[in-house]
C-alpha cells in the first residue's frame, strides 16, 4: 500500500473542518497533488463478476470536487463515463424517502449495518428483519421495488429521472452492461425471491431485480458523482441547477445510512480514516458527501477484496484530510488560554 502523509505533511492539515471548502486554487492543487501521489499505485483488481465491466482499463483515474456554491473542479479522467452500480443506491433510498416518508422507509427496509459483504445471503438469513439498510443488495432491491409506479417501467422511469435529477443533465443507461449483468443476476434474483419469503419485497421480485439492474447501469462520469454527492451535501439542492430534488429531511437520513454502510463490511474503517459518509460501486466510483460543504468523487477500477476501489479511498482520505472536511476533527475551543 502506498506510503501515508509524513509527519510535516500532517502539521499543514486543518485539524478542524473549515465551514467552507478551502479557495478554488488550493482545492485545484490538492486534486492535482491527490492524482499524482495515487496514479502510480497498482495494487486491486478490476471486477469481472459481471462480464463487461472487465474492459474497463486499470488505469483510469478521475477526480471531481463540487462544492454546494457551485464549484466544480476535475482532475484526470474526469470525462469518462462508467456505469453507476452501487453509487446508485443511496439515491435511489431519497426518491423512497421523499414517496414513504424516512420512519416508513426505514420500516420498510432497515438502517443498520450488515457486517457482510455487499451481494451477501448469509446477511437476509442471520437478521430477523432480513433486510438491513438500502445500500446492500437485500435493501437495495426492495427499495427500488418501493419506487413509485405501478409498472415496472414507471419505475424505471422514476429511477432515471430521479437520478438525472441528482446529477443535474439527463443520464442514460450503459446497454452492453445491462445486457452483460441481467444475463449474470441470477444471485440478486435469487435474493430478490428469499425477500419475498420473508415479506420484505414490495413488487414482483423478478421485475424489480430487472429495475434494480437497469439502475446500475445507468452511466455516470466523475464529475456527474460529484454533483450528486454536492446535492445531499446541500440540503437537497442541486448546486448546478439550483433544483430541489429531495427534502433536507431526507439528505440528513441517507447520509446517516451512508455512514454506518456506505462501504459495506469497510464502512467503520472508512469512517475512521475519512470520517465523512460515503458510497463505493463496483465499477470503481466512490461519492463523499461534506454536509454543508459539497461532494468528493473518485473513479479508478481497481478494487480491493470488498469491492472498493483502491486509488479511490486513498484519494478520498487525502482530499478529506487536507480540505478539513472530517466530521470528528475538533480542536479545543479553549485551546488559545491552555497553551
Ligand atoms: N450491480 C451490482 C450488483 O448488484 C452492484 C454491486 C456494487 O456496486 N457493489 O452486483
Amino acid at each position: 500500500m502506498h506510503a501515508d502523509l509524513s509527519d510535516d505533511e500532517r502539521d499543514h492539515i486543518p485539524v478542524i473542518s473549515t465551514g467552507e471548502l478551502p479557495s478554488g486554487e488550493r482545492v485545484r492543487e490538492l486534486l492535482i497533488e491527490a492524482h499524482e501521489r495515487y496514479g502510480s499505485v497498482t495494487t486491486g483488481q478490476v471486477a469481472d463478476y459481471i462480464p463487461a465491466l472487465a474492459d474497463a482499463s486499470p488505469d483510469l483515474f478521475g477526480l471531481a470536487v463540487m462544492g454546494v456554491r457551485g464549484r466544480s473542479f476535475s482532475v484526470g479522467d474526469s470525462a469518462v463515463e462508467f456505469s453507476i452500480q452501487s453509487v446508485s443506491k443511496p439515491f435511489v433510498f431519497a426518491l423512497v424517502c421523499e414517496a414513504l416518508g424516512f420512519d416508513e422507509a426505514r420500516k420498510r427496509i432497515g438502517v443498520n449495518n450488515t457486517g457482510l459483504p455487499f451481494n451477501s445471503v448469509m446477511a437476509i438469513e442471520l437478521n430477523a428483519d432480513r433486510t438491513m439498510n438500502p445500500l446492500v443488495n437485500a435493501g437495495a432491491i426492495a427499495t427500488t421495488s418501493l419506487v413509485p409506479g405501478d409498472s415496472a417501467d414507471e419505475k424505471w422511469q422514476n429511477v432515471l429521472g430521479g437520478l438525472s435529477k441528482f446529477a443535474g443533465r439527463p443520464l442514460a443507461i450503459d446497454p452492453a452492461v445491462y445486457a452483460s449483468e441481467a444475463a449474470n443476476n441470477m444471485h440478486n434474483q435469487g435474493i430478490a425471491r428469499l425477500l419475498e419469503s420473508y415479506g420484505r419485497m414490495y413488487f414482483d421480485p423478478f421485475e424489480a431485480t430487472d429495475v434494480y439492474t437497469k439502475q446500475c447501469s445507468i452511466n455516470v462520469n466523475v464529475t456527474d458523482l460529484a454533483v450528486m454527492g454536492a446535492t445531499l451535501a446541500d440540503g437537497g439542492v442541486n448546486p448546478l441547477t439550483g433544483e430541489r430534488v429531495v427534502s433536507a429531511d431526507t439528505c440528513k437520513r441517507v447520509l446517516a445510512v451512508l455512514a454506518t454502510a456506505g462501504l459495506y463490511e469497510q464502512s467503520g474503517e472508512w469512517m475512521y480514516d475519512i470520517g465523512l459518509p460515503g458510497k463505493s460501486g463496483v465499477s470503481g466510483g466512490i461519492i463523499t458527501i461534506a454536509p454543508g460543504k459539497g461532494g468528493v468523487a473518485t473513479y479508478s477500477p481497481p478494487l480491493d477484496a470488498a469491492g472498493n476501489s483502491v486509488r479511490g479511498q486513498l484519494a478520498s482520505k487525502f482530499l478529506s484530510d487536507l480540505l478539513g472536511l472530517n466530521l470528528f476533527a475538533s480542536a479545543p475551543v479553549m485551546s488559545a488560554l491552555v497553551e
